[in-house]
């Protein structure tokens, strides 16, 4: 077992229950990722299938660069393994937390023609690294979906390329994914775009009613 893992497997069940709670991750979905070593790579990833209201740190498995399990008999790393390796590798990430709220779910869907969702002119922006003003415009990209995850982890490569400055992305009625250099600055993160895609859907919302 890598040096430091029952502390990074204790930070992503902490951070698993929070968004539980919050309605982020039911009915066993969404999945958390931490970087336990850059070289060879090596990720503590949560696994398939269990109630992230529930996860155990003991639960927390270790996989390598081709989500493969290290080090542990059992166990099945999350379908969408790929994914988060894929974003580690491209933005040099230390976590990879990925939702499936209620909004970012309709978002990804309302938004999908035009490709992504535009955010800009909200004082919760600045939660967002690097970002320093509510004037800041932040692009969050929308992936189409897809079950096949070397398919939508090679589509995922080709967004984050495309949109460097972006801090997250969406798979459409899917759901967000997020990062950080850890996972303090990726929980930072989901936070801010959830609570910025529930404005901006409650927003809509109230507009259209009050036609
Ligand atoms: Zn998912």
């Amino acid at each position: 077992m890598l040096d430091g893992f029952e502390e990074i497997a204790a930070g992503l069940v902490a951070t698993a229950k929070s968004f539980h709670a919050r309605g982020w991750l039911l009915g066993t979905s969404g999945n958390l990722s931490a970087v336990g070593q850059r070289e060879p790579l090596l990720l503590a990833m949560s696994p398939s299938g269990v109630d992230k209201g529930e996860l155990r740190a003991d639960q927390l498995l270790s996989i390598d660069q081709n989500a493969r399990i290290v080090g542990q008999p059992g166990g099945k790393p999350s379908d969408e393994s790929l994914l988060h390796i894929r974003i580690v590798r491209d933005r040099g990430a230390g976590a990879v937390l990925h939702t499936h709220s209620i909004w970012n779910t309709i978002l990804s869907d309302v938004y999908a023609r035009d490709g992504g969702v535009r955010i800009e002119g909200y004082e919760m922006l600045k939660g967002l690294q690097g970002v320093s003003t509510h004037e800041h415009a932040e692009w969050l990209p929308i992936v189409e979906n897809s079950q096949d995850m070397a398919t939508l982890a090679e589509s995922v490569g080709e967004t984050l390329n495309k949109h460097k400055a972006a801090h997250g992305f969406l798979l459409r009625r899917h759901g967000l994914y997020s990062w950080g250099e850890n996972l303090a600055q990726a929980k930072r993160h989901i936070e801010i775009l959830e609570f910025l895609l529930e404005t901006i859907g409650r927003t809509l919302h109230i507009r259209a009613n009050a036609i």
